[in-house]
């Protein structure tokens, strides 16, 4: 058996979102800046790509900008903010402690140049309360930026809530929405965002492109100079195959959104149900409180990266947490924000599924990930310290 479970790290190109890119690289190859007509039938493309992602959204399509991916759009969001809060006298954001490094890279970088942030303590179940990040504002706050859903452990964060907060207090709210788009319902007027980044290739759509909305009134800083466009905010000219895949992409997963998060959902349950009879095992973050299709699991006195390369043996693509992170032998900030001690942080498998998963599937990884569990830890020195009672179990 061959499966994919690694959603959360990218997705495969739906046949719809590939079909629009060829379409739009045989029929609209013009350059949307150009005056003449071929020019200008690539630009009402553009033009109609930004309106269908904007509806998607419920945001004015004159807010979107289009950018490379989730990973720049977090990074002018983030700059933007700062950037005038350097101005205003206001050098103080809030964020979380498991934010994408996208965010937190960004972030530590500003703190290099004289500003300060509050990283919000996540809890042991994922979620930061609204109460939290009012208690956290500050006269020289000028942003708060938390993610949508976690992209390790699929936790969802009270967005509304803490927009509501920010506008209360007049700071502004970036989200990462990266792992939420096309999976879980957006809109940004009801849920009081400011700014919000995404990303094609979580949702179907193509590599190398994604949007960051900014409400009207929040000044950009671009990060890329050159010519004219998105407003002046975003150089280059523009990948029109990548961004009306994008926008094909988006409207297909917001369609049938409501479908696939039903079913997603019910595999998930009973991938979960499964991995939970394995003794000294832990579902990380909120049980309900959760994307459709992510799942992640720490499994006592084992090695998360040999668990992934014997799953991988056995046709099974998953992570042991972020793709980014992976290759190194650091565990990630995100389990360790959960208070997960750096031992049990190690054995960490997360599976991040879609609608063209079946339950046979779920079976066979529940029955894969037991027995190779099972097999590393008879050979772990770990295990044999936590079974000798030299040292204690974490989780029952
Ligand atoms: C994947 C991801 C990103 C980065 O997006 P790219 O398009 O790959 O740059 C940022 N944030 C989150 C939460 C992600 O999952």
């Amino acid at each position: 058996m061959k499966i994919y479970a690694d959603n959360a790290a990218t997705t495969k190109m739906s046949k719809t979102a590939r079909d629009a890119m060829v379409q739009c690289m045989d029929e609209y190859y013009g350059n949307p800046s150009s005056l003449y007509t071929i020019g200008q039938l690539a630009a009402s493309k553009l033009l109609e790509a930004r309106e269908e992602i904007a509806g998607c959204i419920n945001a004015d399509p004159k807010g979107i900008y289009f950018t490379s991916g989730g990973s720049e759009a977090d990074n002018q969001a983030i700059i933007s903010a700062a950037e005038f809060g350097r101005k205003k006298n206001k050098m103080h954001i809030i964020s979380t402690a498991f934010e994408h490094h996208a965010v937190l890279h960004t972030l530590m970088k500003l703190e290099r140049s004289g500003f300060e942030v509050t990283y919000l303590d996540v809890h042991e179940n994922g979620v930061v309360t609204p109460e939290e990040v009012e208690a956290a504002i500050r006269e020289d706050t000028i942003l708060v930026t938390v993610m949508y859903a976690n992209n390790e452990i699929g936790t969802i964060q009270p967005i509304k809530e803490i927009g509501a907060v920010c506008k209360k207090h007049g700071v502004w709210f970036h989200t990462d929405a990266v792992q939420a788009a096309g999976h879980v319902k957006i809109d940004v007027a009801d849920q009081n965002i400011d700014m919000l980044s995404i990303s094609a290739h979580k949702f179907h759509g193509p590599k190398g492109t994604g949007v960051l909305y900014a409400r009207a009134g929040i000044p950009l800083t671009n990060l890329i100079e050159g010519g004219a466009q998105e407003k002046g905010k975003r150089a280059g000219t523009e990948n029109l195959p990548a961004i009306v895949s994008m926008a094909a992409a988006l409207s297909e997963a917001c369609a049938g959104m409501k479908d696939a998060a039903e079913k997603v959902t019910a595999l998930r349950e009973r991938l979960i149900s499964g991995l939970q009879k394995i003794p000294h095992s832990r579902l990380n973050g909120d049980r309900q409180n959760r994307l459709p299709g992510t799942v992640n699991f720490c499994f006592e006195g084992i090695e998360g990266e040999s668990l992934l390369l014997l799953l991988d043996a056995r046709g099974i693509s998953a992570s042991s947490g972020s793709a980014c992170t992976s290759g190194s032998l650091d565990p990630s900030h995100v389990l360790l924000s959960l208070g997960l001690p750096h031992e049990v942080a190690h054995g960490s498998l997360r599976l991040s599924i879609n609608e063209s998963n079946t339950e046979e599937e779920m079976d066979y990884i529940v029955k894969s990930v037991s027995e190779v569990v099972e097999y590393l830890r008879d050979m772990s020195p770990v295990w044999e310290d936590l079974i000798k009672g030299r040292k204690q179990f974490y989780f029952e």
